[in-house]
């Protein structure tokens, strides 16, 4: 366990470091942290990993859930409470075989080179291939789904926790695995997936390339969390216990301040913990009591976000219409970070990039993805594809600069052919919504 806590310490310090590098740039792929919501709007999502599952809770919560799955329980309980969460589902790990048993209470609890859910040996009881009766009740209740891998295969190799794991080695093989799930739901349910959060939320693949370039050729966004839900650590060995871990720190954090989970995304698990047990299956209800006593609303992901995009700017800001509008018709307007930095001064890198939608930087990512040259161009400037796009690499080495009016008059003159009107000689970024919008509806 100690080597667990030191790697967690050692994790935290580096995704601060990385946290700083991706505020940097504007990204299609947004990690979804948090959200920025108007003040006592009291919503929040829940998000449960690695399921569905059909095998019983462990112990049984309630005599009423005898013989129940425990998907089928945490859909029970969640709509008494009128709650709808995110579940970041896999498609199968029943080939992840030939592989060992590793030691109950530890990471290889359920596989040394895979990880097996809901247990080793049992693969066929969870996961969208074999649970299918389970996905469409998830949606049937209102749920959304996410993509957590079809084979909850590692992206890249973890040297802490997971050392002995195997792992993709190139982003083809990570986004043929999202694929297939993504096609899985799309076939069999119509359903679109529009966010995933990484095995293990490790990020780095191989080629030099990383999770987020993967999410971009999907049109995804990245789901990650602001709050540890817990119940997925080895049980302490005493079931009240483990409980109780679940639902203290959610119930200090409002006692504390009661809109301390406002526009929050909590972390938690659909299935075993590494000792086995389901801690979730009665701490849920505590947990949503908890929420219903403080006013929260339990809402899905896409939906939060769909309502406040960003963890910086929301309603009561100038042109935050604007920008969720969009946001929603896919332009790149907001960090990796899920800010949006409205005060922030336009780049010519930023000026480029919001123009750009979505679809046109999945293009330009495919068509770069085979050239050595392009890709290490890119991986060290992220705004290449911007200038690409455009043909525009001339404005590259100025991609820091500040956007002035005559650069933006320029740049939308040569390569857009719109004349807009700008009133200052340099715009923040909030200003700036106002041409895109206009650009964008001079496209209509
Ligand atoms: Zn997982």
């Amino acid at each position: 366990m100690r080597l667990y806590t030191l790697a967690r310490k050692v994790n935290h310090r580096i995704k601060q470091k990385r946290r700083e590098d991706a505020g940097k740039y504007l990204s299609p792929v947004r990690r979804l942290e948090k959200f920025s919501v108007p003040v006592g709007e009291k919503v929040v999502s829940m998000t449960f990993d690695d399921g569905p599952m059909n095998m019983p809770a462990n112990p049984t919560p309630d005599p009423k859930y005898e013989n129940w799955g425990l998907t089928k329980i945490l859909i029970d309980i969640m709509g008494e409470y009128g709650a709808r969460g995110t579940f970041n589902v896999v498609g199968t790990t029943e080939y992840n075989y030939p592989d060992k048993q590793g030691m109950i209470h530890k990471p290889t609890w359920s596989g040394v080179k895979h990880d097996h859910y809901p247990q080793f040996g049992k693969d066929q009881y969870a996961g969208a291939k074999n649970q299918k009766e389970l996905i469409k009740a998830l949606i049937d209740n209102g749920h959304e789904i996410s993509n957590h891998g079809y084979k909850h295969i590692l992206f890249g190799k973890n040297h802490l926790v997971y050392g002995s794991r195997e792992h993709f080695s190139n982003i083809y093989e990570v986004v043929s695995d999202l694929r297939q799930l993504h096609d899985l739901l799309k076939t069999e349910f119509n359903y679109d997936i529009m966010m995933s959060r990484p095995p293990h939320y490790i990020d780095k693949i191989p080629d030099g390339f990383t999770s987020y370039d993967a999410y971009a050729l999907m049109k995804y966004d990245y789901l990650a969390a602001s709050f540890d839900g817990g119940g997925w650590l080895p049980t302490v060995g005493d079931y009240k216990e483990d409980v109780r871990r679940m639902v203290e720190p959610l119930e200090n954090a409002l006692k504390n301040d009661a809109n301390a989970l406002d526009g929050q995304i909590i972390f938690q698990k659909d299935g075993y913990n590494m000792s086995l047990m389901t801690p979730v299956a009665t701490a849920l209800k505590e947990q949503l009591e908890i929420l219903k006593r403080y006013g929260y609303k339990v809402i899905p992901v896409r939906e939060l976000k769909q309502k406040y995009p960003f963890e910086d700017f929301c309603d009561t800001s100038k042109n935050f219409e604007i920008a969720r509008d969009l946001d929603q018709k896919g332009y790149i307007i907001g960090y990796k970070t899920n800010e949006f930095k409205p005060d922030k001064e336009l780049t010519i890198g930023e000026m480029v990039m919001m123009t750009l939608t979505k679809d046109d930087y999945k293009k330009a990512l495919e068509q770069i993805c085979n050239s050595p040259r392009d890709k290490s161009i890119y991986l060290q400037q992220p705004y290449y594809l911007g200038f690409l796009h455009y043909n525009r690499l001339d404005l590259m080495d100025r991609a820091d600069s500040i956007a002035k009016k005559e650069d933006i008059e320029r740049f939308y003159k040569e390569s857009l052919g719109i004349s807009p009107s700008i009133q200052k000689n340099e715009l923040k970024r909030f200003e700036y919504l106002e041409i895109v919008n206009e650009l964008v509806y001079h496209l209509v």
